[in-house]
């Protein structure tokens, strides 16, 4: 049978001392036994990422997973060292169910979600979104990190960086660059503080980017992090913690609270007006994510559709298989808030 199923993989960017390992921890933590494979950007001598994921003493974490692209700035060395670890990444079996890519701070994150591009790997992987972890509590006190010093040596520390580009600068390109970006550190600032700095950031991002509070001791449900689950219809399995986050506004959190809907629908006649339609629905009512599958009319093969904030990718992956009933099957998460049955109506409408 024909498969073209595309793994998803996510880009993480942020400042050192953002919380990008913790966040990473979390996800590995929680991906239910789906296998992820890391990519960390470790350069310099101040690099403990490597390190400190390994020792993060979980089954579902294995040391070979872990991959360190140790030989200097991820966008600076793209084509030497990115391209050839994720081809090597792609020849084995079984593949990874997602990827994730840790990138330091001082990279652009341009060229390397650029490198996505490449023949090779566009055929095979699919870019989920771009996190960008952003330190609420270095911003409120005016600097773009906790230890901008430490930031500086890190630079310093790698002689392959071929830009010199000014930390303001580079926060701007993580955030241009970001379909989510985390404001971490919630719990340090206060809910004033927290409003203004994303009504900053807001001017730094393009049309659609969400925003969304996290902190260590809460951090974000994974599915709204890297989609894992948001397609719970077809892997089978979905997790107590993200359940216990459904619907759960009144449950207090450093985080956001969020709402999920499962939506069923028959086939849909013409694809691109379907997903101009969702696109609006995800602009209209401020949707973190939107994942699932579709049955087109006059089509042998499912349609996967999935979106975070502004990014919102459809490619069929295979053909439907035998005894399985062709069906249009979305899942939405969004904020709690979100109007549910508005967007059902025009998700229904849409089609
Ligand atoms: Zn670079």
């Amino acid at each position: 049978m024909q498969q073209f199923e595309k793994i998803p993989a996510t880009v993480i960017t942020g400042f050192l001392g953002a919380g990008k390992t913790t966040l990473i921890q979390h996800i590995i933590k929680n991906a239910e036994g789906r296998r992820i494979a890391l990519i960390v950007n470790e350069f310099g001598d101040i690099g403990i990422d490597g390190d400190m994921l390994k020792a993060c003493g979980n089954e579902d974490c294995g040391e070979e997973d872990i991959i360190e692209l140790a030989n200097g700035c991820i966008c600076c060395t793209v084509a030497e060292d990115f391209i050839p670890t994720m081809e090597k990444l792609l020849k084995r079996d079984p593949a990874p169910d997602h990827i994730v890519i840790e990138t330091s701070g001082l990279a652009l994150p341009q060229p390397l979600v650029q490198a996505f591009n490449w023949p090779e790997i566009k055929t095979r992987v699919t870019v989920d979104g771009v996190v960008t972890v952003v330190d609420s509590d270095a911003l409120a006190q005016g600097h773009f990190a906790s230890d901008e010093q430490a930031v500086n040596d890190q630079r310093s520390a790698d002689d392959m960086l071929d830009h010199h580009t000014p930390l303001g600068e580079l926060f701007e390109d993580q955030l241009s660059c970001a379909d989510l970006v985390l404001l971490n550190k919630s719990d340090l600032v206060s809910e004033e503080e927290l409003a203004r700095i994303e009504q900053r950031l807001e001017k730094e991002v393009q049309t659609g980017t969400r925003f969304t509070r996290s902190s260590e001791k809460s951090p974000v449900p994974v599915k709204v992090l890297i989609g894992l689950d948001s397609a719970a219809e077809d892997k089978g399995h979905k997790s107590h913690h993200d359940k216990a986050h459904d619907n759960d506004a009144d449950h207090h959190h450093d985080h956001d609270a969020f709402v999920s809907l499962e939506i069923s629908l028959g086939e849909i006649a013409d694809v691109k007006q379907f997903v101009a339609g969702l696109s609006g629905v995800i602009e209209k009512n401020k949707v973190l994510r939107l994942k699932g599958f579709a049955a087109v009319q006059g089509k042998p093969m499912r349609l996967v559709i999935q979106a975070v904030g502004p990014r919102i990718d459809s490619y069929y992956d295979r053909l439907w298989k035998e005894g399985e009933q062709p069906a249009t099957n979305l899942v939405v998460i969004g904020k709690a808030g979100m109007d549910l049955d508005q967007i059902k109506t025009s998700i229904m409408d849409a089609i």
